[in-house]
């Protein structure tokens, strides 16, 4: 019998579709050309071997072969608890904390607890493509609210809300935002969380790029500001993302909830993994050295694509500012389509996400996210003259 006329997938998967941008995206593994598409952290700068030491002497242990509890290993959430409260300014206690397979299944799991099917989701504009996924296999309906350069335009979600659509969920990636690149303001992250409040719906914070800052440390969580705010982090851009480490804090009746369906989904997490993440988060000292030197690097890469975009393109390829994180986000001002470039950019060996790849309600259609973190300065400098080969022979709109 062929495959097709096997019983049918669930309804819900109608929305999900592979893009064509995707496709291409896969040729950008090719040797030849620098990706700017991948949205990695740089192995290089992962601690190998601090890993490997904290896997041998957990191993010496047997119980670390063993399933462990579903919420996670209770010293690593006694760790993630003592940073939290210095990030939040309060004490949170073990029961607010809960690890999941990386930030990820945080989301995926949320989806599950927070929303009944059609229940309105809000993310940003451009979109965290990760969230989108998980919110539409939901069978949440998505709508996006743009982002400026102060992060989401918490004046249109009140617009929408006056308008009769209350969402139910609004996710927000509050610190340079992947792929938009910018951070919330302070006055906009009270903004979104008083509507949260006064309309009662959950704020989902995802914040795994808030360590990565550059000059300054970033504001303080939008989480600081309210219980509605479940907030998102993750092990995988500070330490290694194999750990799959990541954590939600969020309100005790919303992780026993979170629980029961982490049961269904994995039973629980990696006893091995947390124990390595507990012992490299525990160590202050040697994880503030680490992080100083992530940030360092990064910071010389973010400078010198942006640097290189200016130099070659003037004001025609406006960057978001590159303050921390791992992603610049570009607009041409002059037209130029980055669906049609990026083949042309393929052929001149670089490769970007077109702004497309993000986009929920508005196109998109003259903008990329470049991710600055795997190539050396001068590779980078490299591709954007690539770049500009490619642009050259692009016809402008
Ligand atoms: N949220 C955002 C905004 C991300 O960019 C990512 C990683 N690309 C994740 C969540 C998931 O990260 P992880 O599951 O590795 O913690």
């Amino acid at each position: 019998m062929p495959d097709e006329e096997t019983a049918p997938l669930a309804g819900k998967l109608a929305g999900l579709t592979s893009s064509a941008i995707r496709d291409l995206l896969k040729l950008t593994a090719a040797p030849d050309v620098i990706s700017l598409a991948g949205g990695l952290p740089d192995a290089a700068l992962m601690p190998g071997p601090r890993i490997a030491a904290a896997a041998e002497s957990a191993l010496h242990s047997p119980a670390v072969l063993q399933y462990t509890e579903s919420p996670g290993w209770g010293p690593l959430r006694d760790v993630l608890a003592g940073r939290e409260s210095a990030r939040l300014g309060r004490p949170v206690g073990v029961g607010e904390v809960f690890v999941t397979h990386g930030s990820q299944q945080a989301l995926s799991l949320l989806a599950e607890v927070l929303l009944d099917p059609g229940a309105l989701v809000v993310v940003e504009d451009p979109a965290y493509i990760g969230a989108l996924q998980v919110f539409r296999a939901a069978g949440a309906q998505v709508v996006a609210v743009p982002l400026d350069s102060e992060g989401m335009r918490v004046d249109l979600l009140e617009e929408l809300i006056a308008a009769g659509r209350r969402p139910a969920v609004v996710h927000t990636v509050s610190n340079f935002h992947n792929p938009g690149g910018v951070t919330m303001s302070p006055r906009r992250r009270r903004a979104l969380a008083a509507a949260a409040e006064k309309h009662r719906f959950w704020v989902i914070e995802d914040d795994p790029y808030g360590e990565l800052w550059f000059d300054r440390p970033t504001p303080e969580p939008v989480a600081t500001y309210s219980p509605a705010v479940i907030r998102l982090s993750s092990a995988s851009k500070i330490l290694a993302p194999t750990l799959r480490v990541g954590w939600m804090v969020a309100p005790k009746r919303v992780c026993r909830a979170v629980e029961l369906l982490k049961q269904g989904a994995d039973l629980c997490g990696s006893a091995l993994t947390q124990q390595i993440a507990t012992e490299l988060l525990a160590d202050t000292e040697w994880l503030g050295g680490h992080i100083d030197t992530v940030r360092r690097v990064y910071a010389a890469r973010a400078t010198a694509l942006v640097d290189a975009v200016t130099d070659e393109f003037g004001d025609r390829l406006r960057c978001s500012s590159a303050s921390g994180g791992m992603f610049v986000w570009a607009e041409f001002t002059d037209g130029t389509d980055t669906t049609e470039l990026l083949p042309r950019a393929l052929d001149t060996g670089v490769a970007f996400v077109p702004g497309q790849a993000f986009a929920v309600a508005t196109p998109y259609s003259h903008a990329m996210r470049m991710c600055f973190t795997t190539a050396a300065p001068e590779v980078l400098g490299e591709a954007v003259t690539r770049l500009a080969r490619a642009v050259a022979q692009a016809p402008v709109a």
